[in-house]
């Protein structure tokens, strides 16, 4: 789906955000949910998501161009422990307002480990995007660290509190490591991008 990604621009403000334009998809997710690993298998690419995950480095929203006027959006991780505040405080800042307030972003890919699903942080995602009105897609990774029927009952039971908290999402079983999921992964996002 992301094979022709290309590095477009960085941003740490607000400021420095494109002009919206065409189509944006975002990914988010608590660091070392996997999302990195999650963006890399679909752009069929070991290093398009890297980015230095060292706590208290500045991490940054990277955008990719997928050609045309669709953009890839790689958000910065959350939940570290050892962020100083004053950073975490212009992280929350900058993602709820990129969330609820911009108009070509037209859905959200939300990354959670399996065995961590809907942490704080990713109910606070949820609401701020809540309100934008577009779907909001779930991929519960890691889903080979858990047994099938382990992992079935997780998928069911964050699908029944997404579905009576939020609405408008769909959720799958994920593995970047098996390569599992990737179809129905690329199915929805790629309606989002190319409707
Ligand atoms: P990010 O911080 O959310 O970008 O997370 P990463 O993609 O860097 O992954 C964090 C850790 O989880 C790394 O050690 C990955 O190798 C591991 N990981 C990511 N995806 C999977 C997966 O599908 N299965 C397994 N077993 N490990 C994974």
């Amino acid at each position: 789906l992301f094979q022709n990604a290309t590095f477009y621009i960085s941003a740490h403000h607000l400021r420095d955000l494109p002009p919206p334009a065409g189509i944006e998809v975002a990914f988010a997710g608590r660091s070392n949910a996997g999302k990195s690993s999650a963006l890399n298998t679909l752009a069929n690419h070991n290093r398009l998501a890297y980015v230095s995950k060292q706590p208290g480095r500045t991490q940054l929203i990277n955008f990719f161009r997928l050609g045309g006027d669709r953009f890839l959006v790689d958000l910065p991780g959350y939940g570290y422990a050892k962020v100083p505040e004053a950073l975490r405080q212009h992280w929350q800042l900058t993602l709820s307002n990129y969330l609820s307030h911009r108009g070509n972003l037209h859905g959200l890919v939300l990354v959670m480990d399996c065995r961590h699903p809907l942490t704080p942080l990713d109910r606070q995602m949820l609401d701020w995007f809540l309100p934008s009105g577009r779907p909001i897609h779930v991929l519960l990774t890691k889903s080979d660290k858990l047994s099938r029927s382990a992992a079935m009952m997780t998928l069911q039971a964050v699908k029944k509190e997404l579905d009576a908290n939020w609405g408008n999402c769909t959720i799958q079983l994920f593995s970047s490591l098996k390569k599992q999921g990737v179809e129905e992964a690329e199915k929805i996002i790629g309606s989002w991008l190319y409707p």
